[in-house]
């Protein structure tokens, strides 16, 4: 799935989720801003609209009751000038003015469609009792003031001084029969105007929106280059690395990122060139060490064939020499398969439990014509039965190059003591000697291939200096660990330690 997905998304830059992130967090309050200006703005424009028709409708129901509408004759020129005067103010706000008189009769309609009709809403019946009704129904785009229209004396006993808000008592010789006013207004309009300008207001303030988002969009992608530069450059310092350039400085250190991944890549970079430094090393020893045993072999061939009638003698002693390099070239070779076997990436492991004892004693065996020929005591000493899961034939090898080291780097009469211990997880097996040792500088070198202390007494003794190499493999291979402790001229001990259980 996951693959699946790679494939349909392709490689995407790192360069647009940051674009898309810094969008998000520009963007996002941008509009809510906008969105709160919006509901604010509506707010405060509603309120105002409504303010001013209160202002005219108290301007209005001032003058219809000075001018007695509700109670004194209709006919009088003030009376006709306040009509028009009403007309012009509904036209002005694009509303609709109805009068009312005490007996909910409508005496004035702007629109001319309801006069002489009868009006008994609760909000009429509340501006008789002197108490301005305001209502806004957006849902269907229209506001009303129903507003009292209060003669002088019904105003003073209501204590606003005029028309205006406020609820007042009835009194008991109220010629309205309880009321307060002694007409109602109602001014009705349409928010059809509000929302005109409203929209102007939010198309202006959208293209400000708008030139905003670009605005931020490029600096959104300003930024992201800005800040993925630091990766651009590692990218460029790893490419000359894959091109084979690897003396290139991976330093690129201006985030903790890129800096730790510079300095794994440059870890990563060293460890290969020790690998490659190693094995140009290697082939050369190799080369060497292949070449060594040939050119002898021709320098002793050579010198047979340029003498006239060598003796018989000297070309017996010649051809054992020859036999001897020839021994030397196929032990380096064997040495050296048996490495290559073992450097796989999956040696085979044939693992079974094994007598430790019993093979010890099988490797001391082989080895005691070497010792005695060299005058060497060999002796073993078992602290305990041992069974151990090994592959016998690899064990046996890595044990029998300590203990044939013993016997050829020792002195004349020393001796070779094996021991074999151990504990719940491990078994213990030391080769000690009293030879000549290996000296402090050397020690930690003697593991490495083709390494040799001393090469003439190595190639004397037959040794390839592959030898610890093979046996520190087949020991790691074994999930074990070897160490040696050694003082010149005194001796040496190797000591092996292995699980009793392989643990693969
Ligand atoms: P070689 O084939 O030369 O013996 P090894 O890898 O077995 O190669 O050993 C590497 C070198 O370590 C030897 O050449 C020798 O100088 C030194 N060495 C190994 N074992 C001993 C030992 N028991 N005492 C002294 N020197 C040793």
């Amino acid at each position: 799935m996951k693959i699946m997905g790679k494939q349909v998304l392709g490689r995407v830059s790192m360069r647009i989720p940051l674009i898309l992130c810094f969008l998000f967090v520009t963007a996002i309050p941008l509009m809510i801003q906008a969105r709160v200006l919006a509901i604010y703005n509506r707010k405060a424009m509603t309120s105002q609209a409504i303010n001013d028709a209160q202002n005219r409708c108290t301007i209005l129901a001032n003058e219809l009751a000075q001018a007695e509408f509700f109670t004194g004759l209709q006919n009088t020129s003030r009376i006709t000038s306040l009509k028009t005067e009403i007309e012009t103010t509904a036209d002005v706000l694009g509303g609709r003015i109805v009068l009312v008189d005490a007996n909910y009769k409508i005496m004035e309609d702007t629109f001319g469609l309801s006069g002489g009709k009868t009006i008994v809403v609760r909000e009429v019946l509340k501006a008789f009792d002197g108490t301005p009704v305001t209502h806004i129904d957006d849902d269907n785009g229209f506001y009303y003031v129903v507003y009292p229209v209060m003669s002088r004396e019904n105003a003073l006993a209501d204590g606003t001084g005029g028309n205006g808000s406020g609820a007042a008592k009835g009194n008991g010789d109220d010629p309205a029969g309880g009321k307060t006013a002694d007409g109602v207004m109602i001014l009705i309009v349409s928010t059809e105007s509000i929302g005109l300008v409203r929209g102007k207001i939010s198309g202006s303030t959208g293209l400000l929106q708008l030139l905003l988002m670009l605005a931020f969009f490029f600096v959104d992608v300003l930024l992201a280059s800005l800040l993925l530069r630091p990766f651009r450059r590692l990218q460029d310092q790893l490419d000359t690395a894959a091109d084979g350039n690897l003396s290139q400085e991976i330093d690129e250190d201006t985030y903790a990122e890129t800096s730790d991944i510079s300095d794994t890549v440059s870890r990563t970079i060293n460890q290969l060139k020790a690998i490659d430094e190693s094995r140009q090393e290697f082939v050369s020893n190799v080369s060497h060490e292949l070449k060594t045993p040939i050119t002898s072999i021709r320098v002793l061939a050579d010198s047979l064939m340029t003498m006239e009638n060598p003796p018989v003698e000297l070309y017996q002693e010649f051809m054992e020499d020859i036999s001897q390099e020839i021994d030397r070239e196929s032990q380096i070779i064997e040495d050296l398969l048996t490495l290559v076997r073992m450097d796989r990436s999956n040696p085979d492991m044939n693992m079974r439990s094994v007598s430790i004892n019993a093979m010890i004693e099988e490797i001391l065996k082989r080895l005691r014509p070497l010792a005695k020929a060299k005058n060497i005591e060999l002796a073993y000493e078992s602290i305990r039965e041992v069974k151990a899961d090994i592959d016998e034939v690899k064990l046996s090898l890595a044990i029998m190059n300590l203990v044939e080291n013993a016997i050829k780097y020792n002195r004349e009469e020393g001796w070779v003591h094996v021991t074999l211990d151990a504990d719940h997880r491990y078994f213990y097996v030391r080769v000690i000697d009293n030879g000549i040792g290996i000296p402090k500088e050397y020690q930690d070198h003697v593991f490495e291939r083709f390494y040799r202390v001393d090469k003439a007494r190595s190639r004397e003794s037959g040794g390839t200096g592959l030898g610890l190499a093979i046996t520190k493999n087949i020991v790691v291979l074994h999930r074990g660990a070897i160490r040696l402790q050694s003082e010149e001229g005194k001796g040496t001990t190797f000591t092996v330690r292995i699980p009793l259980n392989y643990i693969p």
